[in-house]
């Protein structure tokens, strides 16, 4: 039996000026599938009546179940819930419990409560109130002609709370059979047209009910089983006897052997070998940085990272010798280089990593194209260096050069460079 269907609304003005950026309905999406239920259509709309109502009934024809985030909040604005009081012919009645819960919530933060917010617990009468155990705003679930409508905050971390709290417990009881299950391997080193033709008979081998997706992104492929199935532990065993098979043919190029951001792997690699870093950043201005330290733990392999934008900071604090930046230019393989050294001496670390480069265009001309960088990566015995050519805007070649300063330091500790 396959599961049922779902599609996302999601309802604010902001959300189609693009002043705030969609992220609630992928969030969704992905919870959602995680459980085995697919999902249709993703919409937004405004803040109108009209609107909603239009895309609710066009859903509901399609779609088991609709999730709605948006437009429940105290304001004049958010017209979400009076919309679905009169969409299901309820009326709005206080509930005690959400009341109460909106009075500890005001008394919590200090401030005073005021007569707009008691509608924050008014619910219509016809609905099963979701909890919001961080806001004021509860979750709404309407059943209507055995579909399930169900309407939640657009503040992100109020509604995937209400999501894992409340909704994807009952979805998972009320409507999933079938698993639907994923496995990801990461590679790095060879474009996914190689790929594919290495692996030609394993993917044409698969079986109906597992499919093979190439997730192509800078300096990585990531190769993702999906399989569905009634059995998930069986299901489960199966995509890692597949995933195995194609990691076993792929070998020298596989990175991990399972989803995860380039940092976690970094991390896991040095704490495994036991081994520190340090860090020269020149362009990334710390970012890098920041990357390393969004995982816990990385206080037991990561020394930190010198901020050297200015070249005097790479000189008098880094320590790169006086005359090569002169000599050789700022944005240069030598430069780089004493960059790198210059910080296994500064932070003491056993590996180190620097990056210099022009990510948009300057003040100055400048003799070199925009969009190169240069990184070192070393250690006490050896250096590597590398030359990247980044063709996007400032931000993108920014996100581009510290994805490319972690895949190199990766090989580096794996002996791959
Ligand atoms: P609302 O429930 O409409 O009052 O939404 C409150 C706030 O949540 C908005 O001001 C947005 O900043 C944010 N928000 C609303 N919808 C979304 C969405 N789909 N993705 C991410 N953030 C959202
Ligand atoms: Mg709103």
């Amino acid at each position: 039996m396959s599961n049922i269907s779902a599609s996302i609304i999601t309802i604010g003005d902001e959300l189609l000026i693009g002043q705030t950026l969609d992220t609630n309905s992928a969030w969704i999406a992905k919870a959602l599938n995680n459980i085995g239920i697919d999902v249709l259509r993703r919409v937004a709309v405004g803040d109108d009546a009209v609107a909603i109502r239009r895309a609710l009934d066009e859903e509901l024809l399609q779609a088991g179940i609709v999730l709605i985030t948006g437009g429940l909040g105290p304001t004049a604005d958010d017209i979400t819930k009076p919309f679905l009081c009169d969409y299901f012919g309820a009326k709005l009645v206080v509930d005690e419990r959400v009341l109460s819960h909106v009075k500890e919530l005001f008394v919590q933060r200090n401030r005073p409560f005021l007569e707009r917010n008691l509608k924050q617990a008014e619910v219509p009468d016809n609905c099963t109130v979701l909890h919001n155990r961080i806001g004021t705003a509860p979750g709404m679930w309407f059943e209507k002609e055995g579909k399930v409508i169900i309407s939640m905050p657009g503040v992100p971390f109020e509604m995937t709370a209400i999501m894992e709290d409340e909704v994807l417990p009952r979805l998972r009881h009320h409507f999933v059979s079938d698993a639907l299950l994923h496995v990801t391997l990461i590679t790095s080193g060879e474009g996914e047209s190689f790929i594919a033709e290495k692996i030609q008979d394993l993917e044409a081998a698969l079986p109906g009910h597992i499919k093979l997706a190439y997730l192509p992104s800078p300096g990585v492929v990531k190769l993702r089983l999906t399989g569905r199935g009634d059995n998930a532990e069986a299901l489960m065993q199966e995509l890692k006897m597949r995933q195995e098979e194609i990691a076993n043919r792929l070998e020298n190029i596989v990175i991990a052997m399972e989803d995860m951001p380039m940092e976690y792997i970094l991390g896991k690699t040095l704490m495994h070998i036991g081994a520190t870093l340090g860090l020269a950043e020149s362009c990334t201005g710390g970012y890098l940085a920041h990357l390393i330290t969004q995982v816990q733990g990385a206080s037991q392999y990561f020394k930190g990272s010198i901020v050297c934008y200015q070249n005097e900071i790479k000189e008098r604090i880094l320590g790169v010798e006086k005359g090569i930046i002169e000599q050789y230019g700022v944005v240069s393989e030598e430069t780089a280089t004493a960059m790198a050294k210059s910080a296994l001496t500064a932070l003491n670390c056993d590996n180190s990593l620097s990056i210099t480069g022009l990510l948009s265009p300057g003040v100055y001309d400048s003799p070199i194209p925009v969009g190169t960088v240069w990184m070192a990566v070393a250690d006490k015995e050896k250096i590597r260096t590398k030359k990247f050519r980044f063709h996007y805007d400032r931000h993108l070649n920014k996100e581009l050069a510290v994805q490319m300063g972690m895949l190199m330091i990766w090989k580096f500790l794996n002996n791959k460079i």
